[in-house]
């Protein structure tokens, strides 16, 4: 392949580099995009100097972040809520499941959905699904407005951007609580949360978020080469709602099959501590570097 050497910053004085072809570059109104290729992962999209998605590995994530609140449910969820995933990888595996009556997506960018839908078609599921409602708009206005109405989802799923940007607004309390409100009884609500070992304040200051709004939290995890290390991933619910960690229904897919389920929920002891030891100040750990 030809093309030049791009490198993420993703920890402090810390790279790593992709030899990539450039396929598509815009700085939408919310963000910069770029589009590649590269020969080990395959086509990716990157935003404000992230990777987000990749062809390589994508399946782990977007597996985890579904199956794992689908089958540790015993019944699976009616309707579901995602907000973010423009690549539309979560949709993809949301729509595997027949008891799923009605899906909303609210994205913030339609330039990334456009974007994404035109380079990775085969990690998009089916935009045209008639259970499907797709909202562009901002996600926290979403949940503020569907609280309101007294709206209720049986899963929510946060496929946002890290804390920087038009993210962060996902990141305050107020959108916590109104997601409080728009979770059915039995319902469960997912986040990805960042790497630990480079946003070390990210996944607990999540958890502790959603302690503030619901009693059960439970974090779990999965191996995300790009993104460079162990992804958290944040679950949370009422106590009326099953116990995730272990899966109420056999499945397996390309990553996710029942022992994973239930051994993504065993944490590193280092984990363990950064959760016990995190002080809340309240604010958002907002990553402040210039990435590109
Ligand atoms: N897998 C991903 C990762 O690694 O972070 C996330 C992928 S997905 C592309 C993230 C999406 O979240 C982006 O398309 C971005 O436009 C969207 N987003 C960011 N802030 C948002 C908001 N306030 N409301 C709705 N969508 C938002």
């Amino acid at each position: 392949m030809t093309g030049y050497w791009w490198s993420e910053r993703i920890g402090s004085g810390y790279t790593h580099g992709y030899e990539i072809e450039l396929l598509f570059e815009q700085r939408t109104r919310f963000q910069h995009m770029v589009i590649f290729e590269n020969a080990q992962w395959g086509r990716g999209l990157i935003l404000d100097g992230i990777v987000q998605v990749t062809q390589g590995d994508e399946f782990i994530y977007h597996e985890m972040m579904v199956h794992v609140p689908m089958l540790g449910r015993a019944h699976p969820a009616e309707s579901v809520l995602i907000i973010g995933g423009a690549d539309g990888g979560i949709l993809r595996e949301v729509q595997k499941y027949d008891a799923v009556r009605r899906i909303v997506q609210v994205e913030l960018d339609e330039d990334v959905l456009t974007g994404c839908r035109k380079y990775l078609p085969e990690i998009c599921g089916n935009w045209k699904d008639e259970r499907l409602e797709l909202v562009i708009g901002d996600g926290a206005q979403y949940v503020q407005d569907a609280a309101a109405s007294n709206e209720k989802f049986d899963l929510i799923i946060l496929d946002s951007t890290d804390p920087i940007g038009p993210a962060v607004v996902l990141f305050e309390p107020p959108f916590h609580k109104n997601l409080a409100e728009i979770l059915s009884d039995t319902g469960v609500i997912v986040r990805q949360s960042g790497l630990p070992v480079t946003m070390p304040k990210v996944m607990p200051f999540i958890r502790k978020r959603f302690l503030d709004v619901l009693p059960c939290v439970k974090v779990y995890l999965a191996p995300m080469p790009t993104y460079g290390g162990e992804i958290a991933f944040v679950a949370a619910s009422r106590e009326q709602a099953d116990d995730i960690s272990r899966p109420s229904t056999q499945y397996s897919g390309r990553y996710y099959n029942p022992g994973i389920h239930s051994a993504s929920f065993a944490l590193p002891t280092w984990w363990q501590k950064l959760i016990d030891d995190f002080e809340d100040d309240g604010q958002v750990p907002i990553e402040t570097k210039t990435y590109f």
